[in-house]
């Protein structure tokens, strides 16, 4: 949950992760994909790679542009393979500690690995692990992979990476570099994206496509649930070593998450947002005279809201893309003054009007509530709100980074007296189904739902171990460090 000083509360995505295997200036490539992927982490980056002797280890706070783009960065890490890793630190997020890649020199040899989603036993199995004498130098799940593979009884290197992973629960969409290989595998229930692709024949890892379109290369295929790839100079070799799984991909990737320019396990994401505005608008049509999305990611569905529902797109809002989280920290002067930092009306666009505002999703309302007082503030003659997806009643932990429940406004209110709280004319939010016709499907099975939808269910695919019973413990220490990967 992202608490800058003026209260934005959005959900963020927690990691974007690319990779490339034998190419001149890998470094360079992977920066370029990183740079694509920037929408999912914008606290730190990092980028480890290997020039045929020895890894080389770079890891920033900052946005890509902040610090790889820099020659010097570059001339630092050599070799024709490499991969990188964008984060959004949860709160008070443990530093560059926490910052991946993870590197080890291992009894293996040295392995990097860079990791999106969240490992929901990280914390007990680390328990555990120094209970053995294991030391840990970071708070990041992503750490507890590193050791699993280091203290492995198998014998070959590959085969130490799948008994790691075996024992861990939880969303893991991970790039892995060791001298000889890079290695990209998906959890069983496939949560988090991870794609293959290849460039002038040299083949990348990368969280989205949009990191592929870049650089101009060519995608070849999504990485499956459960697999895993070993990239070496012998080709590309696929196997699928964890017991199968009904696979339940985020829902949420195509509602906020991923780019809307990205194809997501063969669904275009703007397209997607498009029809689930179709969706709200045949559920919850309402008479107006605009429809207007907040930006940015309210756009595609408010398009998609207007032509089914016949009504003007306005852009009613315009956003400033130009805060950073270093913007001054506010005194309570300039708070009082209502800076309006990351939005502004376009008061001749609502002036009068009865305007049907069009947002992804609400989380603790307070973004909500400044965003209806503006509009209203702005002339509007009655506010009516629809969401793009259905109430967020319970806590992601497969690396999305929400609100404990209890802060969830969905959690604690009925859409009634949510739309008291936001003071709209009218609220309304796409239901559990609609969401799912608009991804294609005639309905969400309630007994096998072909997504993870838990944020809205609250019928999480995967066992919570740290955050049940004796791992409780465990996840308030979390909390206290943080350190999501
Ligand atoms: S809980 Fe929500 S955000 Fe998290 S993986 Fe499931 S659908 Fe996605």
């Amino acid at each position: 949950m992202d608490e800058t000083p003026f209260g934005d509360d959005t959900l963020h995505e927690e990691c974007g992760v690319f990779g490339i295997f034998k190419r001149t200036d890998a470094a360079a490539v992977v920066t370029l994909g990183l740079h694509a992927l920037q929408h999912r982490g914008q606290e730190a980056a990092g980028i480890v790679s290997f020039d045929g002797t020895q890894f080389h280890v770079e890891r920033h706070a900052g946005l890509i542009g902040d610090t790889f783009t820099k020659q010097s960065v570059l001339e630092r890490l050599p070799g024709e393979s490499a991969i990188g890793h964008t984060r959004y630190a949860t709160t008070g997020g443990g530093g560059l500690r926490n910052v991946q890649p993870f590197f080890a020199e291992l009894s293996a040899g040295g392995f990097a690995v860079a990791h999106n989603g969240n490992i929901t036993n990280a914390l007990t199995v680390q328990r555990e692990l120094q209970r053995r004498g294991s030391i840990f130098s970071s708070t990041s799940d992503t750490e507890t992979i590193l050791h699993l593979v280091a203290t492995s009884a198998a014998r070959l290197f590959n085969d130490k990476v799948i008994d790691a992973l075996s024992r861990l629960e939880g969303a893991f969409s991970l790039v892995g570099l060791s001298s000889t290989t890079m290695i990209g595998v998906r959890d069983p229930l496939g949560i988090r994206p991870l794609v293959l692709g290849e460039f002038e024949g040299s083949p990348i890892l990368a969280s989205e496509t949009c990191a592929l379109d870049i650089i101009g290369a060519e995608f070849v295929r999504d990485i499956a649930p459960g697999e895993m790839v070993i990239i070496s100079q012998d080709g590309i070799e696929s196997m699928f070593p964890f017991q199968a799984r009904r696979p339940r991909f985020c829902i949420f990737e195509y509602v906020y998450f991923a780019r809307p320019d990205s194809t997501v396990e063969g669904r275009n994401v703007y397209d997607i947002r498009k029809r689930i505005g179709v969706e709200l608008a045949r559920e919850s049509g309402t008479p107006a005279d605009i429809v207007v999305p907040v930006p940015d990611s309210g756009v595609p569905a408010a398009i998609g809201y207007a032509q089914e529902a016949g009504l003007p797109f306005e852009l009613g809002i315009i956003r400033n893309h130009y805060v950073g989280r270093t913007f001054i920290q506010p005194t309570d002067s300039i708070r009082h003054m209502g800076v309006k930092l990351k939005h502004n009306a376009n008061r001749r666009t609502l002036e009068g009007k009865r305007v049907v505002l069009v947002d992804d999703s609400i989380v603790r309302g307070t973004t909500s509530q400044k965003i209806v007082q503006m509009v209203r503030e702005a002339g509007a003659a009655e506010v009516h709100m629809r969401i793009a997806s259905p109430p967020t009643r319970a806590s992601c932990f497969y690396g999305v980074d929400t609100p404990e429940k209890a802060k969830l406004l969905a959690s604690r209110m009925t859409v009634e007296e949510m739309a008291e709280f936001i003071q709209v004319d009218s609220l309304a939010f796409l239901s559990i189904d609609g969401l799912y016709r608009a991804v294609d499907e005639p309905s969400r099975n309630k007994m096998m739902p072909q997504f993870c939808d838990a944020c809205f269910t609250g019928d999480y695919p995967t066992s919570l171990t740290d955050q049940d019973g004796a791992g409780a413990d465990n996840v308030r220490q979390l909390s206290l460090l943080g350190g999501a990967g």
